[in-house]
């Protein structure tokens, strides 16, 4: 288990439409499989709600819940 690893699992929001790509669900608009980080997304992907490009998603940092 790597930090590296963790960090790219995080969630991205679109600052168009705020919609959330979660790693963990994937996309099934994009056929993404679960998963997959927001960086391994293919250069292709665009927000599957706006079109946005991917240079427009903004790491959600997420609160600690200690
Ligand atoms: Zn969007």
């Amino acid at each position: 288990m790597s930090g590296a690893v963790a960090s790219s699992m995080g969630r991205f929001e679109c600052r168009i439409c705020w919609h959330v790509y979660d790693p963990a669900a994937g996309d099934e608009v994009w056929q993404i499989a679960p998963g997959t980080g927001f960086t391994d997304l293919p250069d292709s992907w665009h927000c599957p709600n706006c079109d946005a490009q991917k240079s427009q998603f903004l790491l959600i940092e997420e609160a600690s819940d200690a």
